[in-house]
Parts: C-alpha cells; sequence; structure tokens
C-alpha cells in the first residue's frame, strides 16, 4: 500500500514550497488509494518555535490537505511528533556503532573549533567533520576501544557520528531526476545521535520512514544533499529492500529565476511567501508579521491550483484544476527537474478565476468576515449575494471585495470629484437637480426601470447621457470603477441613492 509523509520542522510558517510539497504527496496518495502521513520532525529542540505545529494543521485544513495520521487524529504508527518518540533511536544509532558503521566522539565545541582552524585552507575555509580529519578528533575511530569505553564510563558527553566511506559511490533513482550518484568522500560524518540522546535529522527521518512504512518520500530539493547520507543509513540499517522511492521537487525560484525563494523573502518581494500570516517572535521581545496568502485574499481551491501547476502540468493547456481532477490527473513523472519561477500575477490570475467560478453563496461567510474587518457590518444577506454576483468578476482577491463592494454598504467617504469638474457646468448642474426629483418620484426602483427613466431625463433635457453617466457614477461610488451603474442605485436603495447624489451636489 502506498504511503507517504510530509515531514515538517515546526520552526515557522509554512512557505509555498512546504505546501507544495504537501500537495504533491498528498495527490500522490490519493491516486494510489494511499495514506498520507503528517510527522512532526521536532527533533531539534533549539529550533522548536511555539505556535508553529498548530500552523501547521491550520495550514493544511485551510488548504483541504488533511492528513490521514498525524499526531493529531493519531494512527497506526503514533506517536507521529518525533520528540515523543526520543527513547527508540539511539538502539539504531549503537546498532550502527557495533557494525562499525557509525562511532562515538567525545569531541568538545572548543576542539571542534580547533579543528577548523587547523585544517581550514583557502579552497576550503570551513572544513567538515570527515574521513580526512577523523583520525586527529577524539572519537571511537581513533581511541582505543578500552579509552572509548572509559570515556563512556566516565560520563564525558558524546555524539554518534555515521562513518562515511571514503571512496564510494552513493546512486539511486529519482522518480523525477533518474539515476542520481554522489561520491561519499566529500560527504561529512553527519552527527546521528546527540549528546542529549536526541537523534537529529538524519538518523530520524530514516528510522520513522522505515518504522512507518513509507514508500515514496517526497521532499524539496533542497534535501537532494542529504539523500546519500540517508541512503547509506537505509543500507547499513539493513532495511535497503523497504527503502521508499524518492521524488525530489523542483525548487521554488524567485520571480526573475534568480535564485530559491525562501522564507526571508516574504513581503520584501511585494508578495507573501507563506500560506498564512506568520507571526514571529523575535529575542527582543518584538513581533514580527510576514503576510500570508489566505490573509491576502486567495481562496485556498486557488492557492493550490496554482501550487500544483509550479512545476507541473499535465501536458494539455489546462490550468483550472479542482483538487479532485489534480488527483486524478497529477502524475510525479510529469514533474519538471527544473525550478519553477514563482509569478505572483499568475498567482493573482488563478485566484481571479476562482473567484469567478465560485457561487456566491460559498463567498459569503468571507465576503461578511472581509467587510466586517473594515467595519462594515452587513445584515442583509440576499443584498449581500447580489452584490457578490455583481462584483465578483472585478476581484482578484477576496481583500478586492473591500474595495468593489464597500460602497454599497456604505456611504463613500470622498469622492473623485476631480474627475468631474473639468466639464461640469450649470446645465449640469441643473440636470442633476432634476434626477434627484426624478429619483424621488420612482417608483419601480430596479436597474432597467432607472436606467430608462435617467436617459430620457437626459434627452428631454438635450443632455448627452455619455457626459451624465461618470458624473452619477462617481456619486454613487466615489470612483470611476464598479459594475452597472443603474444595478448599483437598484441595490443601496432610493433614500441611499438620493442622499449620494446630493451630497456631491452641494
Ligand atoms: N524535517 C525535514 C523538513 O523540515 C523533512 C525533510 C524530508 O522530507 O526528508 O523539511
Amino acid at each position: 500500500k502506498v504511503r507517504v509523509r510530509f515531514a515538517p520542522s515546526p520552526t515557522g510558517g509554512l512557505h509555498l514550497g512546504g505546501v507544495r510539497t504537501v500537495l504533491y504527496n498528498y495527490l500522490f496518495a490519493r491516486q494510489h488509494g494511499g495514506d498520507f502521513v503528517l510527522r512532526i520532525e521536532d527533533t531539534d529542540q533549539s529550533r522548536y518555535v511555539p505556535g508553529a505545529e498548530e500552523y501547521i494543521y491550520e495550514c493544511l485544513k485551510w488548504c483541504g490537505l488533511q492528513p490521514d495520521e498525524s499526531p493529531q487524529v493519531g494512527g497506526p504508527f503514533a506517536p507521529y511528533r518525533q520528540s515523543e518518540r526520543k527513547s527508540l533511536y539511539r538502539q539504531y544509532a549503537e546498532f550502527l556503532v557495533q557494525e562499525g558503521k557509525a562511532y562515538y566522539a567525545f569531541d568538545r565545541p572548543e576542539e571542534l573549533d580547533s579543528m577548523r582552524e587547523r585544517f581550514k585552507t583557502a579552497e576550503n575555509p570551513s572544513p567538515q567533520y570527515d574521513h580526512k580529519v577523523r583520525q586527529e578528533m577524539r572519537n571511537s575511530c581513533a581511541l582505543t576501544f578500552e579509552e572509548t569505553e572509559r570515556l563512556i564510563a566516565d560520563g564525558v558527553p558524546h555524539v554518534i557520528r555515521i562513518r562515511m566511506p571514503e571512496n564510494e559511490t552513493v546512486s539511486f533513482t529519482d522518480m523525477i531526476r533518474g539515476e542520481v550518484s554522489f561520491h561519499t568522500g566529500l560527504v561529512d560524518d553527519k552527527v546521528l545521535l546527540k549528546a542529549d540522546g536526541m537523534p537529529t535529522y538524519h538518523l530520524a527521518v530514516v528510522v520513522d520512514d522505515y518504522l512507518m512504512k513509507i514508500t515514496h518520500a517526497f521532499r524539496g530539493e533542497e534535501w537532494l544533499p542529504s539523500a546519500p547520507v540517508h541512503i547509506l543509513l537505509w543500507k547499513y540499517l539493513g532495511w535497503e529492500a523497504d527503502m521508499p522511492q524518492w521524488a525530489h521537487l523542483p525548487l521554488i525560484l524567485k520571480p526573475d529565476g534568480n535564485g530559491k525563494l525562501s522564507k526571508r523573502d516574504g513581503d520584501r518581494l511585494g508578495f507573501p511567501v507563506f500560506a498564512m500570516n506568520w507571526t514571529a517572535k523575535k529575542e527582543d521581545g518584538t513581533t514580527e508579521l510576514t503576510k500570508g496568502f489566505r490573509e491576502l485574499g486567495f481562496l485556498p481551491e486557488a492557492f493550490i491550483n496554482m501550487l500544483a501547476m509550479l512545476g507541473w502540468n499535465d501536458g494539455t493547456d489546462q490550468e483550472l484544476f479542482t483538487l479532485d481532477e489534480l488527483v486524478q490527473k497529477f502524475s510525479i513523472d510529469r514533474v519538471h527537474k527544473g525550478g519553477a519561477k514563482f509569478d505572483f500575477e499568475k498567482a493573482k490570475w488563478f485566484n481571479h478565476e476562482w473567484i469567478k467560478k465560485a457561487d456566491t453563496a460559498s463567498l459569503k461567510a468571507d465576503v461578511r468576515r472581509i467587510l466586517a474587518d473594515h467595519d462594515m457590518s452587513i445584515i442583509d444577506d440576499e443584498q449581500l449575494g447580489k452584490v457578490i454576483t455583481l462584483v465578483k468578476e472585478r476581484c482578484a482577491l477576496m481583500t478586492d471585495f473591500v474595495e468593489q463592494a464597500g460602497f454599497f454598504f456604505q456611504t463613500p467617504q470622498k469622492w473623485d470629484v476631480d474627475a468631474i469638474k473639468p466639464k461640469w457646468n450649470e446645465a449640469k448642474q441643473a440636470f442633476f437637480g432634476d434626477v434627484i426629483n426624478y429619483l424621488q418620484q420612482q417608483t419601480n426602483w430596479n436597474g432597467a426601470d432607472l436606467e430608462h427613466g435617467f436617459k430620457e431625463l437626459a434627452a428631454a433635457k438635450q443632455i448627452k447621457a455619455g457626459e451624465v453617466l461618470m458624473p452619477l457614477r462617481i456619486m454613487l461610488v466615489g470612483g470611476k470603477f464598479g459594475p452597472g451603474v443603474f444595478d448599483i442605485a437598484a441595490i443601496i436603495g432610493k433614500e441611499e441613492t438620493i442622499v449620494r447624489v446630493k451630497k456631491v451636489l452641494e
């Protein structure tokens, strides 16, 4: 049975790339009738950030990508939080030591620093802990068996490191990249078990993928350099036959293609990189908000559709896919090898399409909340529905409803009078006086009748309708935008229409 996992470290908000990893895992699992596991990789306590785990749950919920197994919902391989599995990992590290594939290392931080000083060269300014320096350090490869035993018995703090072979090639077949090879001489002896007994990511990810019977491991390309360590661990632990199939997903690049879109790019490039708002607490006690797609006004359907297309297509020109369609059509071998440039305008295009497609009722709650955030409380649900139907085509972001729908519920605070003034004259002033009379007498308050009546009046006064329609719009809306002006008048009602015309006339 197919089993995939998303294995985030709870260190902050979820970046676009993280959610895309979730999505591809999810699609693959659903397509194969498999399980999608969420495992929290929190063994690096120094990087643990409160709230980050809850953020992940909320984000997956918002996106509609709910895991089948997780710390929240449990499952047959619980616990799913690595810190709660701490006691499990040591035995595997010890086993590797017995097999000669790993060793104890007792080096103190200052000894590591001095090693880096001693071995650094111009070409290699920060030497690794590898086969070239291993014998120079305090570890069970360099010490006698008795010395090692004594240090352990004395309770000297130690870690366990993998013993990377000096001169081997590690190869594997990546589902996206094909055959990938690494020369082991270039990889350092990564720590597997830390002095506090916690595993590092490298050990924990392999042990847990094995114990949780993961069949396919999809993750970002940034993990490719770690793959040789993981593959050797699978081999050394005697689990090679059960090793998952790997797929390293292409990076999401900055819009100009110049490097990876990183968490630090949030806001700086003028668009979000996080799925939802994230508030980081800084050391000095202040907080820093990084904006998210959700709060900016993206619909989850659009967000995941857009993410799906960052690195994949179905081979046709189709760009709009529902989640169900993606489940049907997604295939990992159509995922591109090269990085995908992120284009915020294109992301907004997706959102605009999804807002247009959405049925009005499904948008009501969000629009109501967004308007409430701007001090507009909507009482009339039917009116809200009419407004949404009328303006949704004009909204690329849900937050655009503030501008595009706000004037239906609130008298404009300012009017673009500069747009009216240059061509204003006495005839128009008088005409709008007549318009007020006309409106007051009007009984059939609907768009078609109002339009008809207004145009008739203009004709009677020998004024070109084209010259008074824009002023009317500015009176009702405040600016030169919005749907049909008589539709607007019909919705805001007689009293309010007259109030607005009068305000500008005075
Ligand atoms: N804990 C790693 C992360 O934060 C998981 C990488 C992997 O999927 O192996 O992304």
